[in-house]
């Protein structure tokens, strides 16, 4: 899954990805980037009870 860097300014191919999910029912997937370290956040397109169904 890719997310965007800050500190790279770039998406990356996020590492350690984990599934997470808010408060408000969206989904989100948090993970590393593999060259800088820096933590990413990625928003899930859809809801929660959408992405049981995958
Ligand atoms: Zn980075």
């Amino acid at each position: 899954m890719k997310a965007y860097c800050f500190k790279c300014k770039a998406f990356q191919e996020m590492d350690f990805p984990v599934r997470v999910i808010m408060k408000n029912g969206r989904v989100g997937t948090r993970g590393a980037c593999p060259v800088s370290g820096t933590k990413m956040f990625c928003i899930s397109k859809g809801s929660a009870v959408e992405d049981k169904r995958t």
